[in-house]
């Protein structure tokens, strides 16, 4: 195990971001000192900003960008990309292939300051889509990225460039560390607008029901679709378990619960303390039939694996996505 200096400057890249915005958090809870946080968005619209970090709005596509963000810089976290659930991928699949841009640029950037460690957000979108047929699905081990199959545009995206971070490391000995997360839900992130994922949509459309009295839901597909859903703590913590280890192939990052939608919708109901009437929209974005987060090769490398469970992460994403509709109201 080989852990960074605390002194050293690391780049926090899609810092305005959900994922972003937590890594940073704990980053300065760990004692990290010199933290650049970048990202497209004007500041005002991250979702947690912090006095002690030095904060850019820069355009990590743009080469210059991205110079301006690595230099001298130990670490970069790249967890920058366009990005959202089902709704905004197969709706913007130019877009999503564009975030190659951004990991690109970073590990040139990388290479030209030795920076000593890259971490890549990848994602479960990598899995060949042929293994994703049935909703009861054993998890997907990594190799079943393999034969290339991924979900068209964000998917491709991911897998190029985790091949793009492997070859940085092959070729010119960056060390690279690469996650692939599933499905990660958890309070200060996207709930509405058209990018927010499941768990995020699930709470709001239930914390709508909750505040208004009309006691309907509408649900995508069948909703019999499975997935599994990691919650926030579980994917920080295993972020930073993985920089600290010696690995640098793809490894899954995900919890391995693996529920329907209709069984999430049960325990945002459960949570809410109410029961819908729900209607099932079988013409929506809907993804693939079943995914699951195999999680031996974790276990294995990194002696843990995430463990919080849907009904614990999910009551304080309700209770955040509540709070904030609250507001709304107001
Ligand atoms: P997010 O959209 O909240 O954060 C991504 C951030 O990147 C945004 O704030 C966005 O403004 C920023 N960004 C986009 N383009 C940029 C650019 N050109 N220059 C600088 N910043 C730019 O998403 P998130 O959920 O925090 O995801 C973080 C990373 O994890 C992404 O790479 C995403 O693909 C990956 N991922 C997330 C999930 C998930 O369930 N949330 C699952 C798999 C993979």
């Amino acid at each position: 195990m080989t852990k960074l200096d605390t002194n050293g400057k690391v780049l926090v890249a899609g810092a305005g971001g959900f994922i972003g915005g937590w890594l940073v958090k704990s980053l300065l809870q760990k004692g990290y000192s010199d933290i650049r946080c970048v990202d497209i968005k004007p500041i005002e619209d991250w979702y947690q900003v912090f006095d002690e970090t030095e904060n850019l709005v820069l355009d990590l596509k743009n080469p210059q960008a991205a110079k301006i963000a690595s230099e001298n810089t130990e670490a970069i976290y790249n967890l920058a990309a366009d990005m959202g659930g089902m709704g905004f991928i197969e709706a913007n699949k130019a877009l999503c292939m564009l975030s190659v841009l951004i990991n690109t640029n970073l590990l040139i950037e990388a290479k030209a300051n030795q920076t000593k460690k890259f971490f890549f957000a990848s994602s479960a979108c990598v899995y060949n889509q042929d293994k994703q047929m049935a909703t009861d699905n054993p998890g997907l081990p990594e190799e079943d990225a393999y034969p290339a199959m991924p979900e068209d545009g964000y998917g491709w995206e991911k897998l190029f460039s985790e091949r793009m971070c492997r070859h940085f490391s092959e070729d010119f000995g960056i060390q690279v560390r690469i996650a692939r997360f599933h499905n990660v839900y958890g309070p200060s992130g996207t709930f509405d607008g058209g990018r927010e994922k499941a768990p995020a949509a699930i709470c709001r459309k239930v914390a709508s029901a909750k505040l208004s009295g009309v006691h309907k839901i509408d649900i995508w597909g069948d909703g019999e679709q499975t997935r599994s859903f990691t919650y926030i703590d579980d994917t920080i913590e295993g972020i930073h378990r993985l920089m600290e280890s010696d690995f640098q192939d793809p490894i899954n990052l995900g919890s391995d619960e693996m529920v329907s939608i209709n069984q999430l919708v049960d325990v945002a109901e459960k949570i809410a303390g109410i029961k819908l009437e729900r209607n099932y929209q079988l013409d929506a974005p809907k993804g693939v039939r079943g995914r699951n987060s195999d999680n031996t090769l974790i276990k294995k490398v990194l002696n843990w694996a995430p463990s919080i469970s849907l009904e614990r992460g999910l009551g304080a994403n309700y209770k955040w996505i509540y709070s904030e509709l609250e507001k709304q109201v107001k």
